[in-house]
């Protein structure tokens, strides 16, 4: 498949009759994954949850018009937005004073902190600011850095795949902008050192970015669970922005996500202004000029219909499959977890039972593909990787017997693996 590959398609000459058309269009969607089935993870967060999936439906439809470019035309969206971003800051301590936008996504959220914090690091005469960040950090962060020209230096991790510290010590300088941390890492789940990564930008003038794109909607109900994943939020008086992804954890469709900020000045960094027009002032606080109002007005109606009470419910029982997998993982000879996962994201290497050799992983991700599983597979080290929501949580049992066939076919040879991962995850 040649991904950047343009068809041979004009636009038709003549109206199609809607009916052929939502036929096409239902036979093509059927050829894809069912994002409800399940068998789906970390692309799709789906609750499961008819009432609340036909609130979002019905939210949609009354905002798939609207445009958040002018808050002065759309003041009730603006409005909207502004509570998101309130509520979300509630959840990770933003103190007052602070504050932030929404976004299209995490990668957008992390953009603009690090413009942000690259405006700051030239403020105060940096030619070329830098990004510190783990190699766990997520790719968004070496995209800014090549969409923004920041140089980007990456800190090693540890044998438990948490940033390095005294690494990090040894790499930063006066030209570092920002220093990053996970809140918890995509790739394996772990828990960043984030307040002795925070306290040594802080030391050294820097800002400390801590991604929460999965954790800002996992961590604060772990919490009041009564799990204690250690300190990580606003609380840290390093801390400057944290991102936090809606549409994982909170649940709604792709297109939210927030990026919020301790000072009052990201405003200056953030917020684009031209006037060099004919058309008057015009004002843009993130990437995209025309934005959908749908997302934000989803976002809004789901936090309000779930609140603490119903996000803490929904992530009892996502913790409670997780649970279960960790048991399922550390009962076998032939799996390992991958460092100490705090949440619902795991990461489990083969390994080689007694007398015998480690299965191959990408035999079992094949084996768990040809039974509709799609898992994804890491690299360092190579692992399978399963990241949990509400969805799967009725399907724990299926993902266990299938989990267990599929290292019984990668052992017998039965399933080959066809190797490298070469994903968009
Ligand atoms: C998903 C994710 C991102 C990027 O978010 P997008 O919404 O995919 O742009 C960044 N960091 C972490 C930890 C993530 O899980």
């Amino acid at each position: 498949m040649d991904l950047f590959a343009t068809p041979d398609l004009a636009l038709p000459l003549h109206p199609r009759p809607t009916g052929d058309l939502l036929g096409e269009l239902e036979a093509r969607r059927a050829r894809d994954p069912e994002p409800h089935g399940g068998r789906l993870f970390s692309l799709v967060y789906p609750t499961g949850r008819d009432d609340l999936e036909a609130l979002v439906a019905a939210t949609y439809e009354r905002f798939l018009y609207h445009n958040a470019l002018n808050p002065f035309r759309f003041p009730e969206l603006a409005g909207l937005e502004r509570e998101v971003v309130a509520m979300t800051g509630s959840l990770v301590h933003l103190p007052p004073g602070g504050g932030g936008t929404m976004t299209s996504g995490g990668s957008e959220s992390i953009l603009l902190s690090m413009l942000t914090n690259r405006g700051r690091a030239r403020a105060r005469g940096v030619a070329r600011p830098r990004m510190l960040a783990p190699v766990t950090a997520h790719p968004a962060y070496a995209k800014a850095a090549h969409y923004l020209d920041m140089e980007y230096v990456s800190i090693p991790v540890d044998d438990t795949w948490r940033a390095d510290v005294a690494a990090a010590a040894g790499l930063i300088d006066e030209r570092v902008a920002v220093v990053v941390a996970s809140a918890f890492t995509y790739p394996h789940g772990v828990l960043d050192p984030v307040a002795d990564l925070a306290a040594l930008a802080a030391e050294h003038g820097a800002g400390c970015h801590v991604d929460a794109c999965i954790g800002g909607f996992v961590l604060p109900f772990l919490e009041r669970l009564g799990h204690d994943p250690g300190a990580w939020d606003f609380r840290l008086p390093g801390v400057t922005e944290i991102s936090v992804d809606i549409h994982k954890y909170g649940y709604t469709p792709k297109g939210a996500s927030v990026i919020l900020h301790r000072d009052p000045d990201w405003v200056d960094h953030q917020v684009f202004l031209s006037d060099a027009w004919p058309a008057g002032l015009y004002g843009s606080p993130v990437v995209a000029g025309a934005r959908p109002g749908a997302p934000i007005a989803a976002a809004w109606v789901l936090m309000q219909a779930l609140g603490v009470e119903g996000y803490t419910q929904l992530m009892d029982g996502v913790m409670g499959a997780a649970a279960r997998l960790r048991r399922f993982v550390e009962d076998r000879t032939d799996l390992a977890l991958v460092g100490d996962p705090v949440g619902p994201v795991l990461a489990m290497r083969t390994t080689a039972p007694p007398g015998g050799d480690p299965p191959d992983h990408t035999a079992v991700a094949d084996a768990m593909e040809e039974r509709g599983w799609a898992l994804n597979r890491l690299t360092d080290p190579p692992a399978l990787h399963l990241m949990l929501s509400p969805r799967h949580v009725p399907h724990l049992d299926a993902l266990l017997t299938d989990l267990a066939d599929a290292l019984a076919d990668a052992s017998t040879g039965a399933a080959r693996g066809r190797g490298g991962p070469v994903r968009y995850a």
